[in-house]
């Protein structure tokens, strides 16, 4: 398709680096290199500059038109176009793009969620430039990475509470690096390699499922003879027609500049996965929403379409995204990394007691940052990390810790006791960690993997709250160290308190077990919000409020608004999800067993026509299974339709969640039952969708 090499094309959508040295004054270029690096003010003098160059290099691209791309709280990202044509006095038109345009838009943008945080008479909020994350060309249009705020100030997107909790973490991991004699380090950041999973299906088959059109998953469905109990797709032979579809993806992805990396079959069959190498978070959460977008235009492309959903198919693994998080310097050392030294390795051990503390101490916020209604299906099923959040650090680690702790000798090491400072930590490789594939939350060798994540999810939210909570108490650690009369002893209790204060959240065992949840929650006293109602108001708990203000990661009225918007999103979605049952039992399904049943009582009738009499003893009986079956399903959905009534009219949002976990859900199962049922007795010409085996197996 295409004849370039990847190197000589790759990023070739993208206003990078390369390009702007090429295209920028040197001046220009300095000045803007230090806002993007040390986060300094924009001038506007360079923005004007920038601006032209852009546009010069987009309508060079073909570029007609500019948008400010932005991640408003629905989840998915917006744009509005903007042409860059301008009437010249003779009649023509030129190209312009100001500084101005550059830096701030005014999206009309008045329906976006924004949970009250705007009044309606100020419909507008307006969007700003973000320096650090490139611009693109996707189609003929320059896109520009850029936050959403109010006029008031307030975010009303997930960018710019990501880049307010890495500045949280760059300030207070800068006081910890000066205190281990770092001088040299400017900034400190969060990278993140985010691992997509996805379904593929075919879009004939896609378009005869309402429920996979208007709800991203089938809300019916009996279990296909054959599903993932075989275990041959995972890792398998990739099919041409998923292998054709993937190359094309990898050329879209690579000309936008992401680093698209590992691509393989996942679990269930029709499932797949796709990693980038990692990058600085506020990029790789760009990225990652661009690439979700890309698979679904590329799938279109194929005549196949990418399912996204957590949930796509009861009984089937459902979609994860694995966060894998680390924090590294601006002079490429990674601050999870053991290292090599004695002094690296006490540093090491400090930043790893930061994460467990803060990930035990904001349990409920990353909870939070996942759930959705499409998560809750994931989160507790027998595939998914459970939704109790706890660490895996591996053997070697945990022994480490424990010798700490209790000033024991360290199992395997030939000096007494673990002297932090100046005795070597053992090399901890990734094959010694990373055994335990269960774990929501797993110390990989040199990074954390958050694996709670749904596969639709926006990434912003997971690693703004792991982002602010390390913040904080990198900021108790710091407060306490730059105060201490004798370092290493301070340093050593600290790292002890904090072994011994948070060591219940660590746990090296399956985390897929029913006696784990028990031992979790009666034992240990961690947290388990198995649904999106059960977690999302514990937003608002004055510990986490206190502590996400007081990072200046998000307002008061933020949180609230975003508290609202979360269960207002989880209502809706399941209330379509119920009428889409509703409708598609009512039109589809009871009429087809109808016509079934009485092609057999058709059947019957002939053959007792027939002179010797037959007993039809066969279609007797399934006449009156179908019948029986057809009475259930409609005492069902008049049951479901009149809770979905019920739940409407209930205003607080809140309660509305509560009652849709009590009982809407319990009825939506309860349909679905009855129909699989039906579908399972039902000859295939008169059931109205593909079924599990088509659709699993539809791709070739
Ligand atoms: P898997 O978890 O499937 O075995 P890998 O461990 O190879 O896969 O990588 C998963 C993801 O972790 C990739 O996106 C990779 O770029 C990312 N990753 C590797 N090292 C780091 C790091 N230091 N910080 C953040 N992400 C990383
Ligand atoms: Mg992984």
């Amino acid at each position: 398709m295409m004849s370039t090499t990847v190197s000589e094309y790759f990023g070739s959508q993208v206003f990078d680096d390369r390009v702007m040295k090429a295209t920028l004054s040197a001046k220009v270029y300095q000045s803007l290199k230090k806002t993007i690096d040390e986060g300094q003010r924009l001038d506007i003098g360079v923005a004007n500059a920038v601006a032209n160059a852009m546009r010069d290099w987009a309508v060079s691209k073909g570029a007609t038109h500019y948008t400010h791309w932005f991640q408003p709280l629905t989840g998915i990202t917006a744009e509005k176009h903007d042409s860059f044509i301008t009437p010249s006095p003779d009649g023509g038109v030129i190209m312009e793009f100001s500084g101005k345009e550059l830096i701030q838009g005014e999206p009309d943008a008045s329906s976006f969620p924004s949970g009250g945080l705007r009044a309606t008479f100020e419909a507008r909020g307006y969007t700003a430039w973000d320096p650090t994350s490139y611009a693109f060309i996707k189609g003929k249009t320059l896109c520009i990475p850029t936050a959403f705020c109010s006029y008031g100030g307030e975010a009303l997107d997930k960018k710019t509470p990501l880049l307010r909790s890495m500045d949280a973490l760059n300030k207070q991991a800068l006081r910890i690096l000066r205190l281990f004699g770092n001088a040299g380090v400017k900034r400190v950041r969060t990278c993140v390699g985010p691992e997509q999973e996805y379904f593929l299906i075919t879009q004939e088959m896609y378009n005869r499922r309402p429920d996979l059109r208007f709800t991203g998953r089938t809300l019916f469905g009996a279990k296909p003879p054959k599903g993932q109990e075989m275990d041959d797709h995972y890792f398998g032979v990739i099919k041409p027609r998923v292998a054709a579809y993937m190359e094309e993806l990898n050329q879209e992805l690579w000309k936008l500049g992401i680093l698209a990396k590992t691509e393989h079959n996942e679990v269930a069959p029709a499932q797949h996965e796709l990693a980038p190498i990692y990058t600085t978070t506020n990029i790789a959460t760009d990225h990652n929403q661009l690439m979700m977008e890309m698979m679904q235009k590329v799938a279109a492309k194929h005549g196949l379409v990418c399912l996204l959903h957590e949930k796509p198919f009861d009984g089937v693994n459902g979609s994860g995204k694995h966060n894998n998080w680390s924090i590294a310097t601006d002079t490429g050392v990674n601050l999870l990394s053991p290292g090599e030294t004695p002094y690296e390795n006490a540093q090491f051990l400090l930043f790893l007691c930061a994460v467990i503390k803060a990930v035990d101490d904001y349990q409920d916020l990353l909870r939070i940052a996942v759930a959705t209604a499409g998560n809750d299906h994931r989160l507790g099923a027998n595939e998914a990390p459970p939704a109790v959040v706890s660490i895996f650090l591996g053997d070697e680690l945990n022994d480490v810790l424990e010798a700490i702790e209790s000033d024991k000798p360290y199992n395997g090491a030939e000096h007494t006791i673990m002297q932090l400072g100046a005795d070597v930590l053992p090399n901890f490789s990734r094959d010694t960690t990373d055994r335990n594939r269960t774990s929501p939350f797993a110390f990989t060798g040199n990074k954390f993997e958050f694996r709670m994540l749904g596969s639709s999810n926006s990434i912003a939210c997971a690693n703004i709250m792991l982002n602010a909570a390390v913040a904080e108490v990198l900021k108790k650690y710091a407060d306490k160290l730059e105060n201490a009369a004798d370092f290493d002893t301070a340093l050593h209790q600290l790292i002890q308190s904090t072994i011994r204060e948070h060591k219940h959240i660590i746990f090296n065992g399956n985390g897929y077990d029913e006696s784990w949840i028990q031992e979790a929650t009666q034992k240990r006293g961690l947290l388990n919000y198995p649904t999106t109602p059960d977690c999302m108001p514990h937003l608002l708990d004055q510990k986490n409020i206190d502590m996400l203000t007081s990072q200046g990661v998000y307002s008061e009225a933020e949180l609230k608004s975003r508290c609202d918007i979360m269960l207002e999103n989880y209502c809706k979605t399941v209330i379509i999800e119920a009428n889409t049952m509703v409708s598609m039992a009512r039109k589809q399904i009871v009429p087809a067993i109808e016509e079934y049943a009485t092609e057999i009582a058709k059947t019957a009738a002939a053959k007792k026509a027939l002179e010797e009499g037959l007993a039809c003893r066969y279609e007797k009986e399934l006449v009156k299974k179908l019948s029986s079956l057809t009475d259930q399903i409609a005492q069902c959905t008049d049951a479901l339709a009149d809770s979905v009534t019920e739940i409407s009219a209930i205003g607080e949002v809140l309660s509305q969640a509560n009652a849709i976990r009590d009982t809407l859900i319990e009825k939506m199962s309860e349909l679905r039952a009855v129909c699989d049922q039906a579908e399972t007795i039902t000859a295939k010409k008169y059931w109205p969708y593909p079924t599990y085996g088509d659709l699993l197996f539809s791709v070739k």
